[in-house]
């Protein structure tokens, strides 16, 4: 029963495919949690067979699950509770807005030292190089692979103490900073860190505050980050599974401590990583 339901799926998928030469459509087997807060994951039926959409001037990720197609839709910290618009393509050419509501949520403050000054008030050449990394990361998280199916469900990163961090209000030596962006899983310096879904590597390098760093390509707008690496083991086109091993754990770049920080990233929009873990 459930094989055969299996093969009609397979099957409409088939035929909407072969329907949109254009923009085949996208099939997946799982969504994200929905959240509808600020860094969480709005999952809204479209009603519709749209080829693309678009929020806050950002491509979002439109997948068919179980015969609907859904907007999969990352939203900023920064968001304001009550209605968020978006718009679809559909195949003639017209245009459909629709709506979610966004609710409130207020994340609480952390407040960090960091005995290394420069890294809280970076000088003036710490700021040319900080600038340049910033837009640099920022083209790898608006990249868009067409041809790389997202999986939803992700595997933990690192075995190691996970910390409910992400869009902590940060403090670093008493002055305020941008929020959270990420999860923090501590765990000793040299602890492998693995892939916790397919993908290609799209970038590499050494950063200012993120230290040693992957981005990780997973399709349609999904990115993965992995920062304060003590070693990188990976290099830009190299296509992971997951469980394939990247790196270790280090504390490169702005930390108090090992750890990994690993951030999720769609529509270029840093959400909330426990959305996409099964446990
Ligand atoms: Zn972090």
């Amino acid at each position: 029963m459930e094989i055969s339901r299996f093969k009609q799926v397979l099957l409409a998928g088939a035929l909407i495919t072969v329907s949109h030469l254009a923009s085949a459509a996208l099939i997946v087997n799982s969504l994200p949690q929905s959240s509808m807060v600020p860094g969480g994951v709005a999952i809204i039926p479209t009603g519709v067979d749209a080829i693309s959409g678009r929020y806050k001037e950002q491509r979002i990720l439109l997948a068919n699950y179980n015969e609907d197609q859904y907007a999969i839709i990352g939203i900023p910290l920064n968001a304001h509770s009550g209605s968020h618009q978006f718009a679809l393509e559909l195949a003639d050419g017209q245009r459909k807005l629709l709506q979610f509501s966004v609710e409130d949520k207020v994340y609480v403050e952390q407040h960090i030292t960091i005995t290394n000054e420069r890294q809280v008030n970076p000088n003036s050449e710490d700021m040319i190089r900080i600038t340049q990394e910033s837009s640099e990361m920022n083209r790898a998280f608006s990249s868009w692979d067409e041809d790389l199916t997202p999986v939803f469900t992700m595997q933990v990163p690192v075995k190691g103490v996970r910390s409910s961090s992400f869009g902590l209000r940060r403090y670093f030596n008493g002055q305020p900073r941008n929020p959270h962006s990420g999860m923090d899983i501590a765990a000793d310096e040299g602890t492998p860190i693995y892939a916790p879904a397919p993908g290609i590597i799209l970038t590499t390098g050494n950063y200012f505050f993120n230290g040693n760093t992957i981005i990780l390509d997973h399709g349609h707008g999904l990115i993965s980050l992995y920062c304060h690496m003590n070693t990188i083991e990976v290099e830009p086109g190299t296509r992971v599974d997951s469980g394939t091993q990247i790196g270790k754990v280090g504390q490169t770049g702005r930390v108090t401590g090992p750890h990994l920080h690993w951030s999720v990233n769609l529509n270029n929009t840093r959400v909330d990583p426990s959305l996409f873990l099964l446990d």
